[in-house]
């Protein structure tokens, strides 16, 4: 019988529901357990694929060309089980599929309803998920106790243990216990109101983890756990982690969570095996490197953007034992100030992707300034794209040359739209997206990095390199490191007289995690240290906080 735990997140939005879920399926998954991760988001949206950064943070893509939410990258950084276009659903998903039923006529007539309808649709993906080989399935519900969107999610989750059964089912409310530093107390009240709302609408929580910036006294949990009508050792301290984000995990084993979740669903495990969780913190302590990369992008100042990209970043540091400071830097700012300005300090450069024209000039100036100097550059999408077209303007001289994205005017599109794309017109779902197999060139950096011939990795876009101009670029000592197996499609670029000049098209930020970095992510991670170390031999690294964005928007 699969067994499932309900996250829901109380108080205030972005209190780390994400990260918390994900923690949770690593520790049982550090038991031995089989686990499988959703998350389940009230918005109206079908999907974030068509939502801007601002609004949501990066969109998250599954090898099943999914665009998902970014908690779906922590899922998958923290844990092992496979998600799929199953482990996110909106409202928006939601309805859609009842309304399509509908339309096909298959309610016979009747009045279609929130309640059944709308929440036997929701506990029908939520039982889906857990179908088969899975011991547990978290759920993770998006927003917060007391959202008027919430309200169909938390009522299906209210009827589930009815047919599940009430001994397979658990519920975990996160909420802030905020500390008054004018009485210099914790307070309570919020946490109490949070889960009246809960048990208003009919759900007892089993487990209450409460986020605070201090230490929560014995005497304040067993307030808590008699106002809220939950056992003293099922109020879980989440203290706030200044260092890195792989303490959270650590904190809830010592506050007794994962001891708590396996009795209290009677599964068989062993105790956590959290050996690999203290490898990447004694990695993250002892810095042997510290180097710093500049990542220039359109949305540099919201910190979600380029969640995947960060993290990415940070694996390749626990990786190699460096520190890695980021600059996130608008590219706007480039176009102000000029290159030399904001990116002189730096050891490594990275252009992400993205859309639309704002900021492009930005990011070629970058570009050209890390080939010109030879820092090394990651390009990544978009990036790639700016690399092309930056190479084609100053190396080889192609007036204006462009992408078609931007100037559909230009007479050099060394960037245009994928043949198969030019009659899409309907938004959302519709890019080349997911995972696509390449094949890498003997001898190049890409070929080395990886260490084979093939690879897979995933897609989101609709331009592509303007196979017209290939010769053109190659002439002028542009390798194409990658392409797709029958060569039509240019997936890698690289500059073999420069020290580390890298560019993809694909998103190989989706699959590196802290145990295991991304190739690319390490190889460039390298050239930057080596970069910092010829240019600066002598100064001791210093342990700097690593990473830590216990809060982002998750
Ligand atoms: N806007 C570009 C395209 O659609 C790049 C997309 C991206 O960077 N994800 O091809």
């Amino acid at each position: 019988m699969t067994k499932h735990i309900f996250v829901t997140g109380g108080v205030v939005s972005s209190i780390g529901k994400g990260l918390t879920s994900a923690s949770i399926g690593m520790l049982l998954e550090a038991r031995g357990l089989r686990v499988r991760m959703q998350k389940l988001d009230p918005y109206i949206n079908v999907d974030p694929g068509t939502m801007s950064p601002y609004q949501h943070g990066e969109v998250y893509v599954l090898d099943d060309g999914s665009e998902t939410d970014l908690d779906l990258g922590h899922y998958e950084r923290f844990t092992s089980g496979p998600l799929t276009r199953d482990s996110n659903y909106t409202t928006g998903q939601i309805y859609l599929s009842v309304i399509e039923k509908e339309r096909r006529g298959e309610f016979l007539g009747k009045t279609v309803q929130v309640i059944p309808h709308i929440t036997d649709e929701i506990k029908s993906v939520i039982r889906k998920v857990g179908e088969r080989d899975v011991d547990v399935v978290i759920t993770e519900i998006g927003g917060t106790v007391g959202d008027i969107e919430s309200l169909p999610f938390l009522e299906a989750i209210r009827q589930f243990p009815r047919e599940a059964g009430e001994e397979n089912c658990l519920f975990i409310h996160l909420t802030l216990v905020p500390y008054l530093k004018a009485a210099a107390e914790l307070k309570t009240k919020p946490t109490q109101h949070s889960v009246g709302q809960l048990r208003q609408i009919g759900i007892q929580p089993d487990v209450l983890i409460c986020r605070c910036e201090q230490s929560i006294s014995r005497e304040e949990r067993e307030k808590i756990a008699l106002f809220c009508n939950v056992p003293v050792q099922a109020v879980i301290e989440e203290k706030d982690k200044d260092f890195s984000i792989y303490e959270v995990p650590l904190s809830l084993v010592n506050n007794g969570l994962d001891e708590l979740i396996v009795k209290r669903l009677g599964l068989p495990s062993h105790p956590a095996d959290l050996k690999h969780l203290h490898e990447i913190l004694r990695r993250q302590r002892e810095p042997k490197h510290e180097i710093s990369i500049a990542v220039v992008g359109k949305y540099a100042e919201h910190k979600d953007a380029y969640k995947s990209i960060y993290e990415a970043l940070d694996h390749a540091g626990i990786h190699h034992q460096a520190s890695v400071r980021l600059g996130r830097i608008q590219s706007s700012e480039i176009e102000r100030e000029g290159p030399e300005c904001v990116l002189s300090g730096y050891d490594g450069i990275l252009v992400p992707g993205g859309f639309g024209e704002r900021g492009i000039e930005g990011k070629v100036q970058a570009i050209r300034f890390a080939r010109e100097k030879g820092i090394p550059f990651f390009g990544i999408c978009l990036g790639m794209q700016c690399a092309v077209i930056e190479f084609g303007r100053n190396v080889i001289g192609l007036d204006r040359a462009h992408s078609s994205e931007f100037d559909r005017e230009t007479p050099h599109p060394v960037i245009c739209l994928l043949d198969e794309q030019r009659e899409i017109t309907r938004m959302g779902g519709t890019m080349r997206l997911g995972k696509q197999p390449a094949e890498l060139r003997e001898g190049s950096h890409a070929k080395q990095a990886y260490g084979v011939s093939s690879i897979v990795e995933r897609h989101r876009h609709r331009y592509e390199f303007n196979n017209v101009y290939r010769q053109q670029f190659e002439a002028n000592s542009m390798v194409f490191s990658g392409t797709s197996p029958d060569g039509g499609l240019v997936e890698i670029i690289e500059l073999p007289n420069h020290p580390w000049f890298v560019a993809v098209q694909f998103h190989p930020e989706f699959k590196s995690k802290p145990t295991s970095a991304h190739p690319l992510f390490t190889d460039f991670v390298q050239a930057a240290i080596t970069r910092h170390s010829r240019r600066n031999s002598a100064r001791p690294a210093t342990p700097a906080p690593a990473h830590n964005d216990q809060n982002a928007n998750v």
